[in-house]
């Protein structure tokens, strides 16, 4: 099959489009034609080397993909099924999605629902299934579309993106953050209400004015702080990434004073019945506009070099692979 393999050549990570034999098989694998997949910010870091994902080479990136079953050693699934991986160290330390075929364990599969195609899945990808998640976390907190404005941080990539299409779609009012004037117009047209530029998040105190009903935070860092300090009373942060830091220079006051809650949000190894939730969920309310909007398509070549642009902040909404 055809794939990316990443190997080191004096300890830099180097991505090669090449033929490579998938490992042998395991009691309960399935193995599966992938037709789409797609880049995430894992991948980026990944593939450029950028970040320590990969601890054994040489392996095949792709964090998620979308195709076709080809052979089931698990009655669950049969051949000709349509599936979607997400997650699960698939790509980080089991051979991954950005290859003609892939190889993992059944209980990693979700049967791909009813209205969503494989090349739909991977638009959507790993970062709409987070953003879903996120949006299912600001609806178990009481974040009702009636309770105030919602704030999307990082609002131009594949999580943010995705976030303002659905919290659009759900009929709350969004408010998209980024650091880009060239992405208005695409988060206007996503469904955002008004941009706030990252610059307004620069400094922050431990509790300012009340501004946001909920948030979904793709940033971390400076900016997540400032998100929680502007939550208004018993308001919910869905907290999932760390594109602008790991750290949180923060205080208690706004979780002691203004009972905000901070949800944590992680993608990798929700369950099973979470995911199945997330990607009905998710067929159902992206309008069509969203899938011509959000998505830059391109060949499985073209992946090496399309990764190092997400770390330049490069990239708007969400980058699909067609892998055949
Ligand atoms: P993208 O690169 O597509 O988007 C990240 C966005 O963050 C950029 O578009 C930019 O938005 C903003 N950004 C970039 N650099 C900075 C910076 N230095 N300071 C502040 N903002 C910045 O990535 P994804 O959407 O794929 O992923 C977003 C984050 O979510 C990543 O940290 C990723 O690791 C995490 N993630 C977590 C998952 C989980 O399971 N918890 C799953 C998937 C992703 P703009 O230009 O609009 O400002």
């Amino acid at each position: 099959m055809k794939a990316i393999v990443l190997e080191q050549v004096d300890g830099k990570t180097q991505a090669t489009i090449k033929q490579a034999d998938l490992p042998a098989a395991q009691a309960g694998d399935v193995l599966v034609d992938v037709e789409w997949s797609s880049l995430n910010y894992k991948d980026a870091l990944a593939i450029t080397g950028k970040g320590k994902i990969i601890r054994q080479f040489p392996m095949v990136p792709g964090i998620d993909f979308a195709g076709t079953v080809k052979h089931s050693n698990d009655a669950r699934y049969t051949t000709g099924q349509q599936v979607v991986l997400t997650g699960w160290g698939v790509g980080e330390n089991h051979w991954g999605g950005l290859a003609e075929q892939a190889q993992v364990k059944s209980d990693w599969l979700v049967p791909l629902p009813v209205g969503l195609s494989a090349r739909k899945a991977m638009i959507v990808g790993t970062a709409g299934l987070t953003a879903m998640l996120c949006v299912l976390a600001l609806e178990e907190a009481g974040v009702k579309p009636e309770s105030g404005e919602v704030v999307v941080t990082g609002a131009s990539g594949g999580v943010g993106s995705t976030a303002v299409a659905l919290l659009h779609a759900l009929g709350y009012q969004v408010a998209a953050v980024t650091g880009r004037e060239s992405t208005h117009e695409y988060l206007l047209k996503l469904g955002a209400s008004r941009i706030v530029p990252r610059s307004e998040f620069a400094e922050t105190r431990p509790l300012e004015k009340q501004i946001w009903a909920g948030a979904v935070d793709t940033v971390g860092g400076g900016v997540l702080a400032k998100v929680l300090a502007q939550t208004n009373y018993s308001g919910c942060v869905a907290a999932c990434g760390l594109a602008g830091g790991f750290d949180l220079p923060t205080t208690v006051m706004p979780f002691i004073l203004r009972n905000v809650r901070l949800q944590g949000v992680d993608s990798v190894s929700a369950p099973f019945e979470r995911r199945t939730e997330a990607w009905e969920r998710l067929a159902n309310i992206l309008p069509e506009s969203f899938y011509e909007t959000a998505t830059t398509e391109i060949s499985l070549e073209n992946a090496p070099e399309v990764a190092a642009d997400f770390l330049n902040n490069a990239i708007q909404g969400r980058t699909l692979v067609k892998i055949r």
